[in-house]
């Protein structure tokens, strides 16, 4: 049976909104991992069955949310790089992913994947990628929440060959893990233009029909809508509004070139915006106009994308990207300030997953999902004010503690539920394997 816990801390941030940080104060944990009070800790009753922990220079605040990424393309880690989207996704990444991509390639690249984030304080992340099962049951292995969203796309892969197969496989894991408390199933359709629109449709009404999210990849490059516009006469994001993807369940990624009227339809639609600011600045991609999307009242999210187009899954280097991409693209440095950019990584991520009635903030009932912060660091003193140092001058290894659901997965930096040196080597073996077969001799083979 899990032990109930008292943690101690001299900056508490809730998450939750104008909550501001609060000092020397108590968070009670029960023995389900569920929030059950916060107070001053002066008074605080000390429970003698929960476990003690203080935290003592330390935030304490809602652990983050990786909105969308690949975690298993974290084996494709520096393998093409300086490219464009198209040529990067068709010369370098689908060819060797159709060679290499099964069950074990996605086990391994996930487990490596969630010791990254883990130590960068993520404890929520969502994922689209091929043999989902084994995704979601890494994660649960782990004890990391994960909402995974099936990919569905009109490539044939190892897992499945066509849109109908990948629905049918996808609805299957969702069946698997239904009673799991920490992982959530949703459709993940590629892009609109990796589908014709009666699979489009059909999704949109599936969604509907099982109250299902969806998440997807929407107006990242400029090419892309440029040629919806020719071959179909109005741009995607009108084609989906038609064909009845809108709507509070959309997890629009990426959200790059967008017109007033993109804009318009997806605030009335009530969707989800969720930003990757170094995978659009690395594949030069363009800039989320977040200042518009904030403006037009649509909840924006954060996501680091995949490793082999970030190439790092350290959410904290994203928030602060975010930041000041936003100031800089808008030239107003008043545009997404610290917390409205914190709140992207954690309350607002969890509402564009429809889960921030279970996580996202510190807020009783709520799991315990949950980081420490060392603000002991010489590069994070002194201490004016929590939230700008932790989204200014912070990065992911000041993150000490970590818990989900109460269940700590990070302690003092070590993590507590996968075995770091096996990944690793397990990491460097695929490296070997992947390199084995690769023609392209800008890559030699034998050096890592
Ligand atoms: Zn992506």
């Amino acid at each position: 049976m899990p032990t109930p816990l008292e943690l101690h801390a001299a900056w508490v941030y809730t998450g939750d909104a104008n909550s501001g940080v609060l000092k020397n104060h108590t968070l009670c944990v029960d023995q389900r991992g569920r929030i059950e009070a916060l107070l001053p800790t002066q008074e605080a009753p000390r429970n003698p069955n929960a476990q003690q922990i203080e935290l003592g220079n330390h935030l304490l605040m809602p652990g983050l949310i990786n909105c969308h990424g690949h975690a298993a393309m974290t084996l494709l880690r520096g393998f093409a790089d300086d490219l464009a989207l198209t040529p990067w996704l068709q010369n370098h990444i689908w060819p060797t992913e159709g060679r290499w991509v099964d069950g074990d390639f996605v086990t391994d690249g996930v487990n490596i994947a969630m010791a990254e984030m883990i130590k960068t304080g993520t404890t929520t992340f969502s994922d689209q990628y091929f043999f989902p099962d084994r995704t979601a049951q890494a994660a649960s292995d782990a004890g990391l929440r994960c909402q995974v969203n099936f990919p569905i796309i009109n490539v044939p892969t190892q897992w499945a060959k066509t849109p109908a197969e990948y629905l049918s496989k996808g609805l299957s894991v969702r069946d698997t893990f239904k009673s799991s408390e920490l992982i959530s199933v949703i459709f993940g359709p590629h892009s609109p233009y990796s589908l014709d629109e009666k699979e489009i449709a059909k999704i949109a009404t599936l969604a509907n029909e099982l109250e299902m999210g969806i998440q997807m990849h929407v107006h990242e490059t400029r090419p892309e809508v440029l040629h919806a516009v020719e071959m179909n006469g109005e741009r995607p994001i009108a084609t989906l509004n038609r064909l009845g993807m809108l709507g509070p369940h959309m997890q629009c990624v990426h959200m790059v070139w967008l017109s007033k009227d993109d804009i318009r339809v997806i605030a009335d639609s009530g969707s989800h915006v969720i930003h990757c600011p170094s995978s659009n600045m690395k594949l030069a991609s363009g800039i989320c106009p977040v200042n518009d999307l904030l403006n037009a009242g649509i909840n924006l999210a954060i996501g680091t994308d995949g490793a082999a187009s970030n190439n790092g899954l350290n959410l904290f280097a994203e928030v602060r990207l975010a930041a000041l991409l936003a100031k800089l693209s808008s030239e107003d440095p008043a545009t997404l300030n610290a917390e409205q950019a914190l709140h992207m990584a954690t309350l607002g991520g969890a509402k564009a997953l429809g889960l921030d009635h279970e996580t996202g903030s510190l807020s009783y009932g709520k799991w315990a999902d949950m980081i420490a912060v060392n603000f002991d660091a010489a590069a994070m003193q002194p201490l004016h004010n929590p939230i700008s140092q932790v989204v200014y001058a912070g990065h992911g290894a000041h993150v000490q503690h970590s818990w989900v659901a109460g269940r700590c997965l990070l302690n003092n930096g070590k993590l507590q539920t996968l075995d770091e040196p096996q990944i690793i080597r397990t990491a460097q073996a695929w490296r070997a394997k992947i390199a084995g077969s690769k023609s392209d001799t800008a890559y030699p083979k034998d050096t890592p």
